[in-house]
């Protein structure tokens, strides 16, 4: 059951484009929603089964991170206090992973954009690309359930495997499953630091919403315990909803 809140006849605007993409067009997904509300998840999940690249900046600059870089240095300035890097490095840095190979047949852009520079920018990207963003997920999760959500969080320091200590803990205590990496709590994983990354996407969401609104794009999806649906229903409600297009 989808929860669509807003204008319908918009909706199957965003119908008609998919049934391009059934023809072997690109397709670029753009997936809103707050930190914690499951949107690497469901972007990893969507990436993989209709075969779009998963382009996640929050990823790409702990990347930076790990191996030290000008761009992570300069970004961990911004992480660690839940700031939101300025635009300016976020555009170049995804402007080329857009270039590399594996984008051909499009993406699914997970924490990109975040402010309304970002996805005008990203619409003249694709535009010069010959594309266009065909559909914008807002995933959307009551804040104090993505509050305890992201407290049980716990990431891998090898594989960034992300584990939920309660509902999806590893089976070994503070050893990743998959690659026998430490567990820890990310910086931007503490109370404190969520409480400001849910401030500051408070202050652009309506602003997204409405630039992908306004283009007959934007698709809403409410997700989280108080709806009974997890990350995966999502993922896979948004899939037959593309296929049935
Ligand atoms: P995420 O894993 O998507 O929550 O991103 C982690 C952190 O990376 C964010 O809190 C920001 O500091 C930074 N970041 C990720 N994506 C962006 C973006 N599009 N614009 C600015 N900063 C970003």
């Amino acid at each position: 059951m989808f929860y669509v809140e807003r204008n319908f006849m918009k909706f199957n605007d965003v119908g008609r484009s998919f049934s391009f993409v059934q023809m072997g067009v690109e397709m670029y997904i753009v997936l809103l929603g707050a930190p914690g509300s499951g949107k690497g998840t469901v972007g990893k999940i969507i990436a993989e089964d209709l075969k779009l690249a998963h382009i996640s900046t929050g990823d790409l600059f702990r990347e930076n991170l790990k191996n030290e870089t000008e761009l992570g240095k300069e970004a961990k300035k911004y992480m660690d206090k839940g700031e939101l890097v300025p635009d300016e490095v976020t555009i170049k840095m995804l402007k080329s992973r857009l270039e590399e190979n594996d984008v051909e047949n499009g993406a699914v852009l997970d924490g990109f954009p975040r402010t309304e520079v970002q996805a005008k920018s990203l619409d003249e990207m694709l535009n010069g690309m010959g594309a266009k963003v065909d559909m914008a997920l807002n995933i959307d999760v009551p804040f104090d359930e993505i509050v305890e959500r992201i407290a049980n969080r716990r990431s891998c320091k090898g594989c960034s495997e992300i584990y939920n200590v309660v509902f999806n803990p590893p089976k070994q205590e503070g050893i990743c499953d998959k690659c026998g990496g430490e567990l820890y709590q990310r910086e931007d994983q503490k109370p404190e630091v969520v409480e400001n990354r849910l401030k500051v996407y408070s202050k652009s969401a309506q602003e997204l919403i409405n630039h992908y609104e306004n283009a007959g794009i934007l698709y809403d999806a409410k997700a989280g315990d108080s709806v009974g649906k997890t990350s995966y229903d999502v993922a896979k409600e948004v899939e037959e909803y593309i296929k049935s297009k």
